[in-house]
């Protein structure tokens, strides 16, 4: 039997946050491997590289060699066009809810043209707010719903399952319409968004309040393309432009 493109699978990637148990990393990187995946990264672990780590991961220590360390999970989804944040609990911060499948089908659609993630959390907390508001989805995986949160390396385990069966299920997905914008790129521009909303005084930045977040999740809603972006950025800088413009005319009436 021929299988699918490896390439769909290597453009996949899992991103452990702020993980305290090293032992959970190692059982994680052997889980992926089990599976075909082989991209793993770890944003701010309490305690990695690590003999517990090693020794869950079994013969997949290979993984844990070519993890990527980053400090901030803005870093680890910096290249990727779609994160998705595994969660047990529904939030309101992130609009979509996607079962494991339709996140599988999402993932391997998007992973023919640039690097995707899933996102899962810490063992005790979960995703924070901040970090959801980092994703354009979420997971749930349908769990007793008296008793729903699986380990960290078991929900892993679970994701990278139904992404393998939806690889190994059909040949070919639907091509992107779109050429998404970077994880990087939308930082850019939320930073650039918050800079211009205080320079309009639409935002005060001594208490700014939850805009932010619900600005992030009206566009999480909508998937920005790079042209969108670029769009964008060109109004608020306009916007800029003409508030710097009317303060100079302001000053220079005052003077006069
Ligand atoms: N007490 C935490 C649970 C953390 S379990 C909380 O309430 O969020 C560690 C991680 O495993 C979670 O952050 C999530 O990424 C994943 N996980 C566990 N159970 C899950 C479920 N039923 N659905 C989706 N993700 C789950």
């Amino acid at each position: 039997m021929t299988l699918p493109d490896p390439k769909l699978l290597a453009n996949i990637r899992v991103v452990l946050t702020r993980t305290s148990h090293p032992g959970n990393i190692g059982a994680a990187a052997r889980a992926m491997k089990t599976m075909g995946l082989s991209q793993l990264y770890l944003v701010d672990p309490a305690i990695f590289p690590n003999s517990q780590a090693d020794a869950m991961a079994s013969g997949a220590t290979d993984l844990l060699a070519q993890t990527r360390v980053c400090a901030t999970l803005a870093e680890a989804l910096a290249d990727t066009t779609l994160a998705l944040g595994v969660s047990a609990r529904r939030r309101d911060i992130v609009a979509e809810v996607l079962t494991p499948p339709e996140a599988s089908a999402r993932l391997l659609a998007d992973a023919q043209t640039a690097p995707v993630a899933l996102v899962f959390g810490n063992e005790t907390s979960g995703l924070s707010n901040e970090e959801l508001s980092l994703c354009q989805g979420l997971v749930t995986i349908p769990a007793n719903p008296d008793y729903s949160s699986l380990n960290l390396a078991a929900a892993v385990q679970v994701l990278c399952y139904e992404v393998r069966q939806a690889w190994l299920g059909r040949g070919s997905w639907p091509q992107p319409e779109m050429d998404a914008a970077s994880g990087d790129e939308v930082e850019k521009f939320y930073a650039h968004l918050e800079t211009a909303l205080a320079e309009l005084e639409f935002l005060n930045p001594g208490s700014p309040g939850k805009l932010m977040l619900k600005l992030r999740r009206l566009f999480a809603r909508t998937r920005l393309a790079k042209e969108e972006v670029n769009i964008l950025r060109g109004i608020l800088t306009a916007a800029q432009e003409a508030k710097a413009a009317a303060r100079q005319t302001g000053t220079a009436a005052h003077n006069s």
